[in-house]
């Protein structure tokens, strides 16, 4: 019987410290996940160097059922001893996007609206039963987590990817619309930008364009090989010129900007690349607070339409993983980064662009220790 979680628990901007949890107790209706993967997205690196303490991170979760009562049992579909994608959203499952399965928009787990928000990877391990994070080897799951089941050819690794895959489903083919014979522009070819580029070719895309700088060679090898039609490095090429190039003279029907915040330009190129008339804007605006001189004139005459990319539905990810299971695409490539417990700093820094060479999907795998692979 295991009685001591090991957990790497985020304490001051940018600082990990190991602790110990007590194993929670489930009652007649919760879980015990046990993890093997942790996904790192961008939105980690921010928050690590954030003033905000006491934290067990780790938000893209998959792991085993380890202990679960019989009532969560009934409830989830799932038993001990099977493998999960566990969403990171803790919902409400009474209001109306609950009963849709849009977690991400219900009040009880808005983040930036209210301040009691649970959710995995950003609440404090303060709140009992403390396991609220990934990067530790269980994480607690109650009657409201939101678990999938893994199917079976998809490895915890590679399950480990999909939540920015289920975001390329979610952005592309459910927000934007992209589908049969569509052609889309896509900006920045990290871990995110990649799994629009698979979603959009499942969907039947017919061009998609990837953009990426000098610095970013090996991510748009991986582009070509995920499907990209066209890739750009916007250091070297004039990359409207390409664009237009690639379509035609028409421009896009949709643009998706995958930047993370890289500042205006991404935004005026999307909008420039458009098609003539009733293209589709897909953004992301956390990291872009304000926008001078914003053209709306632009977005108006081109009758374009802005689209918030923002987290997925319970739909999204079960086709994410779907399209893993589907071993169509080379996904594995994208793979490029498992550390364990004790370098949970290291890859965060990673993820930044401050730790190894040549990140693109890098995950924690909380059983592990040593040296990176
Ligand atoms: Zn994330
Ligand atoms: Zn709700």
């Amino acid at each position: 019987m295991v009685e001591k979680v090991p957990a790497a628990v985020k304490m001051g901007p940018n600082e990990t410290v190991y602790r110990e949890f007590d194993m929670p107790d489930i009652g007649d209706d919760a879980a015990i996940i046990k993890v093997e993967i942790a996904g790192i997205c961008g939105s980690d690196v921010k928050n690590y160097g954030k003033k905000i303490e006491n934290v067990i991170m780790g938000h893209e979760n998959v792991g085993v059922v380890y202990k679960a009562s019989k009532k969560w049992s009934d409830r989830k579909g799932v038993k001990e001893g099977d493998r999960v994608l566990l969403e990171h959203y803790l919902p409400c499952m009474k209001c109306e996007w609950c009963h849709q399965g849009e977690y991400r928009h219900c009040k009880e787990t808005d983040w930036h609206t209210n301040p009691n928000a649970i959710r995995y990877g950003y609440t404090s391990a303060d709140l009992a039963p403390h396991l609220w994070g990934g990067f530790a080897h269980y994480v607690y799951a109650p009657w409201n987590a939101v678990v999938h089941k893994v199917p079976d050819s998809v490895t915890a690794e590679l399950a480990g990817i999909a939540t920015p895959m289920s975001n390329g489903v979610q952005w592309a083919l459910f927000e934007a619309g992209v589908g049969f014979g569509s052609t889309v522009l896509i900006q920045g070819p990290g871990q995110q930008g990649l799994a629009q580029i698979i979603a959009c070719k499942a969907a039947g895309a017919e061009v998609v364009i990837i953009t990426g700088t000098t610095k970013d060679k090996r991510r748009l090898e991986v582009a070509k090989a995920f499907g990209a039609d066209v890739v750009i490095d916007v250091m070297q090429q004039d990359p409207l010129e390409e664009i237009l190039k690639a379509t035609g003279g028409k421009g896009v029907d949709f643009s998706i900007d995958c930047t993370a915040g890289a500042g205006t330009a991404p935004m005026l190129l999307g909008i420039a690349a458009l098609k003539r008339k009733a293209g589709k804007l897909v953004i992301q605006g956390n990291e872009m607070p304000t926008f001078p001189d914003f053209p709306i004139y632009k977005v108006t005459q081109k009758y374009a339409s802005l689209v918030s990319a923002r987290g997925h539905s319970y739909k999204a990810c079960e086709l994410a993983l779907r399209l893993l299971a589907s071993h169509k695409y080379p996904v594995e490539q994208a793979l490029t980064h498992i550390f364990g417990l004790d370098q949970v700093d290291w890859a965060l820094k990673s993820v930044g662009n401050k730790g190894a060479a040549d990140v693109i999907h890098v995950s924690v795998n909380p059983w592990l220790s040593g040296q990176p692979n």
